[in-house]
């Protein structure tokens, strides 16, 4: 995202100014964007002029936008149909905006080739069509094929279309992405997967588009202590959804929960819906991974926000969403996704891990920004950085965050009516 020059900005006039709390310090600042960026932030007024191009007040606060590293769809709009369109993408990109999120990755799932690289080629052509797409889509995120088959760690994945990694395949899938891929996740304990995974790391930049190192992760796996050490030996720094893609039941000691736990390699992706996981477990992960290498993400689908009932799901089976959101597998304990906006996370994760706003927002803006390379500073209220930001108010008592405004790019892209 360019930057305005010091040039540049001196010919330019504030477009806009925010008031509201400075997420960090609680301090009331007003904060100028200029063109995409952040032009300047400081001590606010006693009174900001209002106009147009004023937003806030004192009863707000502003953070850095949301950054959601795992999305499958939202309203009903797939990423991973098997009709999946540019303007899907689109359309799930603007419903996150509702939710106070400015990037995110594009989660494609296990599926046959075909398919996979039919949503790859979709998702390639809404960035290379649409520049707020481009913005918003930090990186594409293919979540198998190469996971386990096993009941339990496979989730609701379909066992068909499992598969050891391949790299040709992923190569095809590369390209049919425009060189857009740069998240992998995996099973380590799959025949190759070591190899293969070291092949991502050293190989990978020259296929992404950007020169991008490729972020693997291990999840939907059932690996031993053992496997788990050779793929983070190779490279592997990331848990996608810790905790979830897991057996029902497991060895109280040892078992792969414990094993990613302490690895400090390790980051971990978590769903803070309350369905995926017990807020005590949450708790621990954040306790045990610390507010450094946490993730919150809401790995939503395509039925995130509709009204309870029943769904045709993507892959030929039904979805059930109960009153409370939850969103399962019909007629089983599974769950098959989430139905989690991302700011409500923020509040889940205030609520279940004792820990403060600032700290949570951190969870969702600057950790994953910092995993996935993203431009140095993002995540911070910082001037010269990409106007990506988050007005909203803050229920303490509730743990609620209510989404005002979303800016992207230096753009408002979603207002509260
Ligand atoms: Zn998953």
């Amino acid at each position: 995202m360019p930057i305005p020059s010091r040039n540049q900005r001196h010919r330019y006039s504030a477009r806009m100014r925010l008031r509201g709390r400075h997420v960090d310090t609680g301090e009331v600042v007003e904060l100028s964007i200029e063109g995409t960026g952040i032009a300047g932030i400081g001590p606010a007024p006693d009174e900001t002029a209002q106009g147009p191009d004023v937003l806030g007040d004192d009863g707000y606060w502003i953070a850095p936008a949301l950054f959601d590293s795992q999305v499958n769809g939202f309203g009903g709009k797939d990423l991973n149909a098997a009709d999946t369109s540019p303007e899907d993408v689109a359309a799930v990109m603007r419903l996150l905006w509702e939710a106070g999120v400015a990037r995110f990755c594009p989660t494609v799932t296990t599926h046959s080739y075909e398919r996979m690289s039919a949503s790859l080629r979709a998702i390639h052509a809404a960035c290379e069509h649409d520049p707020q797409v481009a913005h918003a889509a930090v990186t594409l995120h293919i979540e198998g094929p190469y996971i386990s088959s096993e009941d339990g760690p496979r989730g609701a994945h379909p066992r068909e279309h499992t598969r050891p990694p391949d790299w040709d395949e992923f190569r095809r899938f590369q390209d049919a992405a425009g060189g857009r891929i740069g998240y992998v996740t995996l099973a380590p304990e799959l025949p190759g997967a070591a190899a293969f995974i070291e092949r991502l790391i050293q190989e990978g930049p020259r296929h992404t588009a950007d020169g991008r190192q490729i972020v693997v992760a291990l999840g939907h796996h059932a690996g031993s202590g053992e496997q788990i050490r050779a793929a983070l030996d190779a490279g592997a720094r990331h848990c996608t959804h810790l905790g979830n893609g897991a057996h029902a039941q497991l060895p109280r000691h040892p078992n792969y929960l414990w094993d990613q736990l302490a690895e400090d390699r390790l980051a971990a992706g978590i769903i803070a819906d309350g369905h995926h996981l017990p807020p005590a477990v949450v708790k621990t992960f954040v306790r045990a991974k610390g507010l450094e290498r946490t993730i919150l993400v809401s790995d939503a689908i395509a039925a995130a926000g509709l009204l309870p009932g029943r769904y045709p799901g993507n892959k030929g089976q039904e979805l059930e969403i109960s009153a409370d959101g939850r969103i399962g597998l019909a007629g089983t304990p599974l769950l098959a996704g989430s139905g989690l906006r991302l700011h409500q996370g923020i509040g889940n994760a205030v609520r279940f891990a004792g820990i403060t706003l600032p700290e949570a927002i951190r969870l969702a803006t600057a950790n994953p920004a910092r995993l996935f390379g993203i431009q140095a500073g993002y995540g911070r209220l910082t001037p010269g950085h990409s106007a990506d930001l988050l007005l909203f108010r803050w229920d303490a008592a509730a743990s609620e965050v209510t989404v005002e405004a979303t800016i992207a790019g230096g753009e408002i892209v979603y207002r509260r009516r």
